[in-house]
């Protein structure tokens, strides 16, 4: 239970920042901090200091103007504190991040008096690595051959760049962070420049004092909170958590922007294998072992693997040989193929098999190389290699042996059959750009990320926030429950809004002819927005198709030439700024825009007026995962279009009408141009789970 001393510290914190930032006390503020800390408060800990009960774990949906930020920090910062344990606070957006890190943290210090510590966490593909430097400058002038196996050799032309890069770092003129380098490096350079866990050798690393990653990665141990991204945070936990950042026992995090924790989750749990890619690494593999042999000095111990590799590798290559004219005809003119209930046909599996069974033996040399290469390069070790051969071949075996861990992974969950009362795979292949070609991968995801999140984060963290303005769908907290596997017991709450939806907004459904799926929909839309844009204000016309948007941008464009930006001309921040531009010369504006600008875009007071959402944002019904979750969940006798369809729609339409009010001023209109949403039963949920404007359904 929170004790009566955390209770008062956390309530006279809220106080001072009240004051000191001239902020007006809000209710939904105040519950968001009360919750937090109860259960926070609420946790038990063992004898080694880790949560041993059910309890810290709450999920808040908080809308636009509650305050979440200072709410969050205000109630975990003080009892992540008490607890020794560090806040870590993760974003799903670069904008929300920069907020936190920028304004919201330092405004936080500053008019609290905590004398926190605090740190950006990135991956290590943001830093320099000084070993990559090191050979790329060395392959320029001749003294190094090796790294031209992945047929990428630095370019000569960036030599100075690079020459730079190394005595800007030397002289303390930059950290070694790509993003404050203060100018745009392209990704062909920097690929030269920054190392995978597995090219890192890490601690027997003659750089590892001087390492930019490991430097940053150092200021995280002494800071109380560290801000990442979801993406980081879940590449963490992947890896068993503790690798990137702190292990999940030693940490509160917090995840705003929640709702996105689960999508960016099954990302990372998705396996993707391209068929010609293999191939290509394979040769590569072939090459370094040829040079390395070549080289000689291969110990003894490793002499037989080494020398048996390519055989293994040529039958590597006879079963892509195999595979290639099969999911060829497989696929046929198709962009993506799904396979019904994840069941790979045999035929197909029979040569995954065949792929495999060489891959392991090649697997296991290539982690023993591996090692061997990482201890020779270690000063404090006796290794087996030749240092200066260690130097050449480390790096390239350990993207080598990361690559065959991929297609190893790969395997086993495309070959893996899943028992029929168990969450089903789903696995598909699709056409995909390689290069100047194309390729065809095979595919591999979990449909429900549910049981991994479970497992790796909430029964491992201490304690856990989870917020947004849009966590509940058809105002309940069931779908992310159930998607993100948090547990039955954390504590779920939705606080109230400061505004006064009723007298300051309008949801209009105007009558039209026709429903979206019927001939002569489009040139109404056309008509209505026409006579119904009213192009002295501020407009955003939200699509859930490219296509649609286009029609409507063919249509209108010659007549709005002036006021409209439509997405995919000009970058989202760049169609902001130019809107408000508009507006602020006192002019009209229009945008017309996708799911992405039904989300994160603040447009508040006379920017936007008028938001128009032209049909219900149902998710894309050949998504293969979507397509397997409805499948699975029919196969139950479940509906999916009530369970998953309906639910997604749902946060979508809260998120699009989200953009109309921003501050407790703003006043506006959402119209909604799909009759579906009043003629429906369905219709109406949507229609309740938004908030309570006024109403004018025709
Ligand atoms: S420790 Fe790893 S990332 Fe750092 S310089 Fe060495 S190899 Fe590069």
């Amino acid at each position: 239970m929170l004790s009566q001393k955390s209770k008062d510290e956390i309530q006279a914190l809220y106080r001072k920042l009240v004051e000191k930032m001239k902020l007006t006390p809000r209710m939904g503020q105040r519950v968001m901090i009360a919750e937090i800390a109860k259960s926070l408060g609420a946790i038990v800990e063992d004898d080694s200091e880790e949560r041993c009960n059910d309890a810290g774990i709450v999920v808040v949906e908080a809308g636009t103007g509650t305050g979440k930020t200072l709410a969050y920090l205000t109630a975990t910062l003080p009892m992540a504190m008490a607890a020794e344990k560090k806040l870590l606070i993760s974003t799903a957006t670069i904008a929300l991040q920069e907020q936190i890190l920028d304004k919201d943290i330092p405004a936080f210090r500053e008019n609290s008096g905590i004398p926190f510590k605090f740190a950006l966490a990135k991956g290590r593909g943001r830093y320099l690595c000084l070993v990559k430097l090191d050979k790329a400058l060395q392959q320029m002038s001749g003294l190094l051959s090796t790294v031209d196996l992945f047929d990428q050799a630095p370019e000569a032309a960036d030599q100075a760049l690079y020459e730079d890069l190394l005595s800007s770092y030397g002289r303390g003129d930059w950290n070694g962070d790509k993003d404050r380098l203060g100018y745009e490096i392209e990704p062909s350079q920097w690929r030269h420049l920054t190392a995978t866990h597995r090219e890192c050798s890490n601690r027997r690393c003659e750089q590892f004092q001087n390492c930019a990653f490991y430097k940053a990665r150092g200021e995280l141990d002494t800071a109380d909170i560290i801000i990442a991204n979801h993406d980081l945070v879940l590449s963490d936990l992947v890896l068993g958590g503790g690798a990137v950042l702190p292990a999940p026992e030693k940490l509160i995090y917090v995840f705003d922007e929640g709702h996105h924790l689960a999508d960016k989750a099954l990302n990372h749990f998705k396996v993707e294998i391209g068929v010609r890619a293999q191939r290509q690494w394979l040769k590569q593999l072939e090459k370094a072992l040829e040079q390395l042999i070549t080289q000689g000095g291969i110990p003894s111990s490793m002499m037989h693997s080494i020398r048996t590799a390519p055989e293994q590798i040529a039958e590597c290559q006879q079963a892509l040989t195999f595979l290639w004219p099969m999911v060829q005809e497989m696929l046929g003119e198709a962009e993506r193929l799904r396979f019904e209930f994840g069941r790979i046909p045999e035929e197909l599996k029979g040569l995954l098999q065949n792929l495999k069974t060489p891959l392991q033996p090649l697997l296991q040399c290539l982690d023993k190389l591996n090692e061997a290469l990482q201890k020779s390069l270690d000063p404090k070790e006796e290794g087996e290699f030749e240092r200066s051969v260690a130097e050449s071949f480390q790096a390239p075996i350990g993207i080598l042996f990361s690559r065959s861990e991929i297609l190893w992974d790969g395997l086993i969950w495309l070959l893996a059959e899943e028992a029929a009362d168990v969450t089903p795979y789903a696995r598909w292949m699709s056409k995909t750009a390689y290069g100047e070609d194309w390729d065809i991968q095979l595919c591999v995801s979990p449909i429900r990320v549910a049981e991994q999140l479970r497992k790796s984060l909430w029964w491992r963290c201490y304690g856990a926030v989870v917020t947004s303005a849009t966590l509940t769908s058809l105002n309940t907290f069931n779908q992310i429950a159930i998607e993100t596997g948090l547990p039955k017991w954390a504590n779920f709450q939705k606080v109230v809004s400061p505004f006064d939806y009723p007298n300051i907004g309008t949801i209009r459904v105007p009558k039209l002819q026709h429903d979206p799926k019927a001939e002569g929909y489009q040139e109404e839309i056309n008509n209505w927005l026409r006579d119904n844009i009213n192009l002295k204000e501020g407009s955003l016309v939200l699509f859930s198709s490219r296509a649609q948007m286009k029609a409507c941008n063919d249509v209108l464009y010659p007549e709005w030439r002036d006021e409209l930006l439509v997405q995919g001309f000009l970058p989202k921040s760049e169609i902001v700024k130019r809107h408000q531009e508009k507006i602020d010369e006192g002019k009209g504006g229009v945008i017309f825009g996708l799911a992405s600008f039904a989300e994160g875009i603040d447009l508040p007071g006379n920017y936007l007026t008028h938001v128009v959402i032209v049909k219900i944002p149902f998710a894309v019904p050949d998504d293969p995962l979507q397509a397997a979750t409805s499948e699975w969940m029919e196969s139950q006798g479940r509906n999916p279009f009530m369970e998953l369809t309906l639910p997604a729609a749902s946060v979508r339409l809260v998120q699009a009408a989200g953009r109309l009010i921003r501050k407790e001023d703003d006043v506006g209109v959402i119209s909604i141009l799909d009759k579906r949403i009043v003629s429906s039963r369905y219709g109406r949920l949507l229609l309740d789970a938004l908030p309570p404007f006024k109403r004018q359904l025709h």
